[in-house]
C-alpha cells in the first residue's frame, strides 16, 4: 500500500507535454503529473480530469491536491544534473579571457586568495545555485574547495544549499601533493623566490590527516539534510598520494559513496602523469586501478586527454566520465574524444564546471557543445544525438551521483525534480522536435517553473526561496573587498608570466602520443 501520510500535500501539473527518454522525443505526448510529497506518484493522461471530477485516484489516496499548475503549451522535462560544478569561484564569472588552464587555476582558485568571510561563502553558494535553478538544473555536484579549511565555511555552504532548495551532492576537494609539484616544469623554470605563489585547485591542509577529516565530516554531517548527499573529492590523481587515494577507496566502499576527481583536463595534466607515474606506465587510470578507485562509483571530470586503451579500461570498470565542453574550450584544454566514449558505451554525464571558466551554469550550452563538438572529431554523422545529450544531462549525471533510481526521469516513484518549459517561446515555434530544440535552440530563456523534491523553487522565472534583490545587494557589497584581491592576484601572475608561459610552451613541445586539438596545436 501507499506510504503517503495525510500530512502530505499533492501538486498536479496538468496538460503539459511530458518528456520521456524512451518515448517520442520530438512531440512528447500530453499527460498529467501527480506529485505527492517529494515524489512523482503518477504520470498519465486524464489524471487531472479524474481528480477534478472527484473520483478516487489510487496514487492520491486521501491526500488533497493543494496546487495545480496549468502546463498547457508547456513541456515538462527532468531536472538537469550538473555533474561537475564548483561553488568556490561563483563571484568571478566574466573575470578572464580564454587563458590556459594552469594560468586560470592560479588566477581563480581559493589557494591564490586570502581567506574569505563566511558571509561571502554563503552568498556565493546561494548565487551559484540560483543561476543553476533558473536554467533548469535541479542537482549540483559541488566539488568544493575550502581553503584554508574551516568548518564554519563548510556549514555555511551546507546551510545555503538547504535554504535555497536545490539538490546537492557535496564533495570536499582535497589533495596532499603541492600544486607546484603537479605541473610540468614549474619547479624548474619559476625562480625559487616566486614558487610560493604556485598553487593548485586546493593545497594540502597543514596538520590535518585527510582520511580522518573525511571520516569525521561524514560522521557529523552526512545526514544534515536529506536533499544533501555526499561524495569524496580527491582533486586529481596526480595531486594525491597512494596512501590518500587508498584510504578514500576504502571509505567509498565502506560508506557506498561516489568519488569525484579531475583527470587529463589539459595536456599538462597528462604529461605530468607520464613524467611522475612511471610505476603505472604513465597512466593515471592504471594508478586509480592500483589504489582501488577504478569502480562504477568513480566519476572522472574532463577526461579530454584519455587514450583509447584507457577508455576501454573505463568501460570494463564501469567508471563514469563527466564532460565539460564549455569550460574545456575556454581554458584552451582541447576537445574530449566524445564519439569514442559514446561508441564504447562509457557512461557520460555533463557538467558546467567553474563559474569563471565556462562561465555559465547552463546545461543548454553544455548539451549543445557536447552534441556539436563530436562533429569536429569525425566527419561521419552519428552520436551523440540531441536525445543522447538530454540523457547525459539527466540520467547520465544521476548515475554519477548514485541517484539513478531517484532522479533524472519523470516516472512514478522518482523524486519530483523537474522543469517546465514554455513552448510559446520562439525557440519552440514551430515545434519540430522537442529534443533537438532543447539542445540546439533553447538558451535557458524558456525555463519557467522548477520543482525540486516536490517543492516549487522557481515560479514564473523567479526564485521562491530567497530575496533575490537582497542577495544582489549583499554580493555588490562583498565585491568591494574581493575585487581588490582579484587585482592583486592578477598582478602577481603577471610578474610570473614569462616563466608560466615557458613551462606551458615546453609542455606543448613534448610529444605524449595524443592530440586533442583540431588544428594540431600550433598557430
Ligand atoms: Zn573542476
Amino acid at each position: 500500500m501507499s506510504e503517503m501520510s495525510s500530512s502530505e500535500s499533492a501538486l498536479l501539473i496538468k496538460g503539459g507535454r511530458v518528456y520521456d527518454h524512451e518515448g517520442n522525443a520530438d512531440h512528447p505526448p500530453v499527460a498529467d503529473i501527480l506529485i505527492v510529497g517529494n515524489k512523482i506518484a503518477a504520470v498519465r493522461g486524464g489524471l487531472a480530469e479524474t481528480i477534478e471530477s472527484g473520483q478516487a485516484v489510487p496514487e492520491l489516496g486521501t491526500t488533497r491536491v493543494t496546487e495545480t499548475i496549468d502546463a498547457t503549451e508547456k513541456l515538462v522535462i527532468p531536472g538537469f544534473v550538473n555533474a561537475h560544478y564548483h561553488s568556490h569561484d561563483v563571484l568571478l564569472k566574466g573575470c578572464f579571457e580564454t587563458i590556459p588552464l594552469e594560468l586560470w587555476v592560479l588566477s581563480a582558485l581559493p589557494p591564490s586568495y586570502p581567506k574569505r568571510s563566511t558571509a561571502e561563502i554563503r552568498a556565493r553558494t546561494l548565487l551559484g545555485s540560483l543561476e543553476c535553478l533558473r536554467s533548469g538544473i535541479t542537482t549540483v555536484q559541488d566539488l568544493a574547495t575550502i581553503y584554508p579549511f574551516d568548518e564554519e565555511h563548510l556549514d555555511a555552504m551546507l546551510k545555503a544549499y538547504e535554504d535555497i532548495g536545490i539538490r546537492c551532492v557535496f564533495a570536499l576537494q582535497i589533495a596532499d601533493v603541492a600544486g607546484v609539484k603537479s605541473i610540468p616544469f614549474w619547479d624548474e623554470v619559476v625562480p625559487e623566490e616566486q614558487r610560493g605563489g604556485l598553487s593548485g585547485a586546493v593545497e594540502p591542509y597543514r596538520n590535518i590527516d585527510l582520511g580522518d577529516l573525511v571520516r569525521d565530516l561524514l560522521k557529523s554531517r552526512r545526514k544534515v539534510h536529506p536533499r544533501i548527499t555526499w561524495a569524496l573529492g580527491p582533486s586529481s590523481p596526480e595531486r594525491c598520494s597512494d596512501g590518500l587515494l587508498s584510504s578514500l577507496a576504502e571509505i567509498s566502499a565502506d560508506e557506498k559513496l561516489p568519488v569525484y576527481t579531475h583527470i587529463y583536463e589539459s595536456k599538462a595534466m597528462t604529461l605530468i602523469a607520464r613524467q611522475t607515474h612511471a610505476r603505472d606506465d604513465g597512466s593515471l587510470i592504471n594508478y586509480l586501478d592500483r589504489v582501488g578507485l577504478l569502480t562504477p562509483k568513480l566519476s572522472l571530470a574532463h577526461s579530454v586527454w584519455m587514450s583509447p586503451r584507457e577508455i576501454d579500461q573505463l568501460k570494463a570498470a564501469g567508471t563514469n566520465v563527466v564532460l565539460n565542453p564549455v569550460g574545456n574550450l575556454k581554458t584552451r584544454s582541447g576537445i574530449a574524444p566524445i564519439r569514442t566514449y559514446m561508441n564504447r558505451g562509457v557512461n557520460v554525464g555533463l557538467g558546467c564546471d567553474n563559474c569563471s571558466c565556462s562561465d555559465a551554469q547552463n546545461m543548454f550550452q553544455s548539451m549543445k557543445m557536447f552534441a556539436s563538438l563530436a562533429a569536429v572529431c569525425t566527419p561521419e554523422p552519428g552520436p551523440p544525438t540531441a536525445r543522447d545529450a538530454i540523457w547525459s544531462a539527466s540520467v547520465g549525471g544521476a548515475r554519477t551521483a548514485g541517484l539513478e533510481d531517484q532522479i533524472g526521469a519523470l516516472r512514478p516513484g522518482m523524486l519530483a525534480d523537474l522543469s517546465i518549459i514554455d513552448l510559446t517561446d520562439p525557440s519552440f515555434v514551430p515545434l519540430n522536435s522537442a529534443a533537438r530544440q532543447l539542445v540546439f535552440t533553447e538558451s535557458g530563456r524558456s525555463v519557467e517553473t522548477v520543482i525540486v523534491d516536490g517543492r516549487v523553487v522557481v515560479r514564473d522565472r523567479k526564485i521562491t526561496t530567497l530575496d533575490e534583490r537582497a542577495l544582489r545587494e549583499e554580493v555588490a557589497d562583498l565585491m568591494k573587498a574581493l575585487r581588490k584581491d582579484i587585482e592583486a592576484v592578477i598582478a602577481r601572475n603577471q610578474r610570473m608570466m614569462p616563466y608560466l608561459m615557458e613551462a606551458h610552451r615546453r609542455t606543448w613541445a613534448t610529444d605524449i602520443g595524443l592530440n586533442r586539438y583540431v588544428g594540431g596545436g600550433t598557430d
